[in-house]
Parts: structure tokens; C-alpha cells; sequence
């Protein structure tokens, strides 16, 4: 990989020899090994031991949780901020888990619709719950950077499975808990709508 970096260095039209760029490619390759290591993490082992049977059936949410995650398109970053909740059945997960899952999601090449997708139906599938809501509202760099929709880089998605799906209630009770958020970096509150990357020039 790292001759590979070294070619398009010099195909961007820089000197892959110049001082600054000697050890580029292989800070390049351990920092790119990096960001897809979710591709190797395996879910039942980040999940081990970590379902608990609980007599419990309310909400349960984790809001805020930051990621950083690299669009497939354009091998660049988007990231900000997701909020989990769940209602469970009988087993509840360890709530330090639920970042560690959306770690595993998003160190891997994405669009931020899957990555939302992917967060709830894992949590449907291990924990069994009545609902899962997933919403991740994130900037994408390959928008404001590249100048493309400069004003609508940042795009909210969301995935409602079970109870949240069925019972408006239910969802407008966890928006209603998630919209006390911190602010995404660099981002206007107001800005609630956008559009993420769908691999256009
Ligand atoms: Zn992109």
C-alpha cells in the first residue's frame, strides 16, 4: 500500500522524496488500517457478556456519541454525533457497548444511511428489544470541502424499527429526549435537514 501512496503522491504532482512526505505513505496506510478496522471487529465478541436479564421496560437511550466514519465515495470523512435508544423485552446491553457498536459501524467505508441502519438492526438482532431508534446527524467533509451543497453538508438520517415504527408516541417521546443535544462542531443549530453523500462528481 505504501508504494501505492507514493505513486499518487507523485501523480498529484508532489516529490514523494521532499522531507515532509518521506514518511507519509506509511502514516497514511496505519491511519487508513485504522479507520476500516471495524471490518475485522466481530459483534458477539464486543457484545460478550454484556446482556443482562432485566425486569425493565422502559426507554433506554444513549444520545451524543461521537463517531468518525470515511464516505465510500470519496474516501473522505463525515462524522458528528448518534443517539441509540431501545425499549427492552427482558435483556438490556451494557451501556458502554452501544458506542463500541457504532465504533464497529463506522471504522468502515459508509454511507451514513447503512451506518444508521446497520446500528438498529444489530441492536434488534442481539438484544431483542420491543423498538430500536437510531438517529446520527453528521457534517460530510466531501460536501463542504469539495464546495459541493456547501450550506447542506450536514444531514440527519434515522432508522425506526419496532415500537418507535408503530407508536408515534413512542417517537416523538425519544425525539423530544434527543433534541437537547450538543451542538455538532462548526454547526448552526437550525441546520436540521441536508443531504449526505450520494457519490455524485
Ligand atoms: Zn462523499
Amino acid at each position: 500500500m505504501q508504494e501505492l501512496i507514493r505513486q499518487m503522491l507523485a501523480d498529484l504532482g508532489e516529490d514523494p522524496t521532499r522531507e515532509g512526505l518521506l514518511n507519509t505513505p506509511r502514516l497514511v496506510e496505519k491511519a487508513l488500517r485504522f479507520l476500516k478496522s471495524g471490518y475485522d471487529a466481530n459483534i458477539d465478541d464486543v457484545l460478550n457478556g454484556a446482556l443482562f436479564t432485566v425486569d425493565y421496560s422502559e426507554m433506554v437511550i444513549v444520545k451524543d456519541i461521537d463517531f468518525y466514519s470515511l464516505c465510500e465515495h470519496h474516501l473522505l470523512p463525515f462524522f458528528g454525533k448518534c443517539h441509540v435508544a431501545y425499549i427492552p423485552t427482558n435483556k438490556v446491553i451494557g451501556l458502554s457497548k452501544i458506542p463500541r457498536l457504532v465504533d464497529v459501524f463506522s471504522r468502515r467505508l459508509q454511507v451514513q444511511e447503512r451506518l444508521t441502519n446497520q446500528i438498529a438492526d444489530t441492536i434488534l438482532d442481539k438484544v431483542g428489544p420491543l423498538g430500536v431508534a437510531v438517529v446520527v446527524e453528521a457534517t460530510h467533509l466531501c460536501m463542504s470541502m469539495r464546495g459541493v451543497q456547501k450550506q447542506n453538508s450536514f444531514a440527519v438520517t434515522s432508522a425506526m424499527l419496532g415500537a418507535f415504527r408503530n407508536n408515534s408516541r413512542t417517537r416523538m417521546e425519544f425525539l423530544e429526549l434527543i433534541k437537547l443535544r450538543s451542538p455538532v462542531p462548526g454547526i448552526r443549530e437550525t441546520m436540521r435537514a441536508g443531504y449526505a453523500c450520494v457519490g455524485e462528481d
